[in-house]
């Protein structure tokens, strides 16, 4: 697979540190309001990116932090809570983990394997800000806050692609007093009346965000990793802040081998955001559309560009997905009509070849739904028709390949058995089977009607019974 990195501004052909291992670090949200459609792209993206990893035969294993201290979340609980904000903002943070958590199951976004919190890893920040004051690489303000000091490691500025005059020179970074140079960031912030605070040797106070993803993703996955990932606007100052200080902590040339990032979400041309005022939160969406048709709609758009987002745009996405639906659906009550043995050769080879393709050419995801989508009608107008002209063994085959590229997007998630059901169904089967060989068909066959009303249908095949499933949707 090739894949963009931003680091080198190439693409590049995707090979990991350990093979057959893929590890990877998701900067996470701010738990302080709600999420918006843009954070959902994010997350969807990678989604599918490590559920191709995982079809390609890779173990992954991925990080999404919380940063779940933060000026935004105080001055959201100060909203709130007035003057018992110092004892409630641990709730605002909470709720907004909540509704991640809520929204990321209804987009059927797999789990990651470690949510790391800024909150439980403060030690190990500040063991590794000591270790950088200790080395040079950072220096106590009169205050008490500590700086990483961005001259002291070489070839600040190579992710982003830019010049240290530049940035310097740039209106982005906020001068504070007791920095030696603009472009140096905070490691520890000294403590103000009203906030949270961890005791370290320097004064009272918190960790800032450039360290606490370096310490929380090398703390997880071990350094360096395989993949960093966020939105595009995390390049500069996050993930080159986060470079400087792996460089000068591990003296490694980079934290992570490849670094993508997901472009923005727009709305009629307009970055959203909450400045434009045109933020459509990911609740309301999910309240109007499935899961799977948001994500269809994340697919229909090359991770490094711009999406623009409509309602209209969701509409299209969500009668694509019911072609989907129509063509699983069609095809596994079809296989009971397949024949012994091919007496046409039917080409559905070149939709799941294209598909592959796609992805492996820097995750053309939009490239990738077009062929899922042929293969759909290709199976809706074809192989329906000819099903008789087919052996099992290939229609079967055909079936299982249109599953196989539909999960990698994540859009026929309604079908999958939650694992606990699975369990249970395949026991109904089994009873059944015995039912039926005892000849007790009246209660076989209310058994197979009981499946169907929570969505299992059974298919039988000869011998063997094979169960397809559909979950309804869940209600919003
Ligand atoms: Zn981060």
């Amino acid at each position: 697979m090739r894949i963009y990195n931003t680091a080198t501004r190439q693409v590049e052909e995707f090979a990991t540190y350990v093979p057959g291992l893929a590890r990877g670090y998701v900067c996470g949200i701010t738990p302080y309001d709600h999420m918006h459609v843009g954070h959902g792209r994010v997350y969807a993206l990678f989604d599918m990116f490590r559920r191709y990893l995982e079809s390609r035969g890779y173990e992954v294993r991925l990080a999404i932090n919380f940063t779940d201290v933060d000026d935004k979340i105080i001055n959201r609980a100060r909203e709130e809570f007035g003057s018992e904000a110092y004892r409630r903002w641990r709730d605002v943070a909470e709720r907004y983990i909540a509704e991640f958590f809520e929204l990321a199951g209804r987009l059927f976004i797999k789990p990651a394997h470690a949510y790391p919190r800024v909150t439980e890893n403060i030690e190990d920040m500040v063991s590794w800000i000591a270790r950088l004051v200790e080395r040079g690489h950072a220096y106590v303000a009169p205050d008490g806050s500590v700086y990483f000091e961005v001259s002291k490691v070489p070839g600040y500025g190579s992710l982003s692609g830019q010049k240290i005059e530049e940035l310097v020179a740039g209106a982005r970074v906020e001068p504070e007093p007791g920095k030696r140079n603009p472009l140096d960031f905070a490691l520890w912030k000294s403590w103000s009346p009203g906030e949270p605070w961890w005791p370290s040797p320097w004064c009272p106070g918190r960790p800032g965000w450039h360290l606490e993803c370096v310490v929380m993703s090398a703390k997880y996955l071990g350094v360096p990793f395989d993949f960093h990932g966020g939105g595009a606007d995390l390049v500069f100052p996050h993930h080159e802040n986060e470079i400087a200080i792996a460089r000068a902590y591990f003296g490694v040339e980079s934290l992570a081998r490849y670094w993508i990032h997901v472009g923005y979400v727009t709305v009629r041309g307009e970055k959203m955001s909450k400045s434009f005022g045109n933020v459509v939160p990911l609740r309301d969406v999910l309240a109007r559309h499935s899961g799977e048709a948001l994500r269809l709609a994340y697919a229909m758009s090359h991770y490094r560009k711009p999406m623009e987002f409509s309602f209209e745009l969701l509409e299209r996405a969500e009668d694509i997905v019911r072609t989907l639906y129509a063509a699983y659906d069609e095809l596994s009550q079809a296989l009971a009509d397949a024949g012994d043995a091919d007496r046409e050769a039917l080409e559905y080879e070149k939709y799941v070849e294209g598909f592959r393709a796609a992805l492996e050419d820097d995750f053309s995801t939009p490239e990738a739904a077009q062929h899922l989508y042929g293969l759909a009608r290709y199976i809706i107008s074809t192989v329906l028709h000819r099903v008789d002209r087919i052996s099992r063994e290939t229609a079967m085959s055909i079936l299982s390949k249109y599953v196989e590229m539909a999960d990698v997007l994540g859009v026929l998630e309604r079908r999958r058995v939650p694992r606990e059901l699975d369990d249970a169904i395949k026991a109904a089967v089994e009873v059944r089977a015995r039912l039926r060989q005892e000849r007790h068909y009246p209660l076989a066959d209310y058994i197979r009607q009981r499946l169907a009303s929570i969505g299992v249908e059974l298919h039988d095949f000869g011998p063997r019974t094979y169960y397809t499933y559909r979950r309804r949707p869940p209600a919003s």
